[in-house]
């Protein structure tokens, strides 16, 4: 069974980057964050945008005001934000 949930990076590089997560392959919200954040890198690596690949990797993506029960219990339309702001 899948079960997805939307995750947007919301930063001042990267703000927009959204990913649909299915949350039945993750333990954690810190593992959602890392796939999400591996799967930007992944692009950034592929598309030669080195100077964006060296930014992003000096950024603490984290989350602010939910955590992993909430990800599981919500409306799937919610969308959840990483934040790197802060
Ligand atoms: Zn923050």
């Amino acid at each position: 069974m899948s079960v997805y949930r939307k995750f947007s990076i919301s930063c001042e590089y990267f703000s927009g980057f959204t990913k649909n997560i299915n949350i039945e392959e993750f333990d954690s919200l810190d593992e959602i964050i890392v796939s999400v954040v591996s799967s930007l890198e992944s692009i950034l690596i592929e598309s030669n945008l080195e100077m964006l690949v060296k930014k992003l990797r000096t950024l603490n993506f984290h989350v602010h005001d939910y955590n992993f029960l909430d990800v599981l219990t919500s409306a799937d339309n919610r969308v959840f934000y990483i934040c790197s702001h802060c």
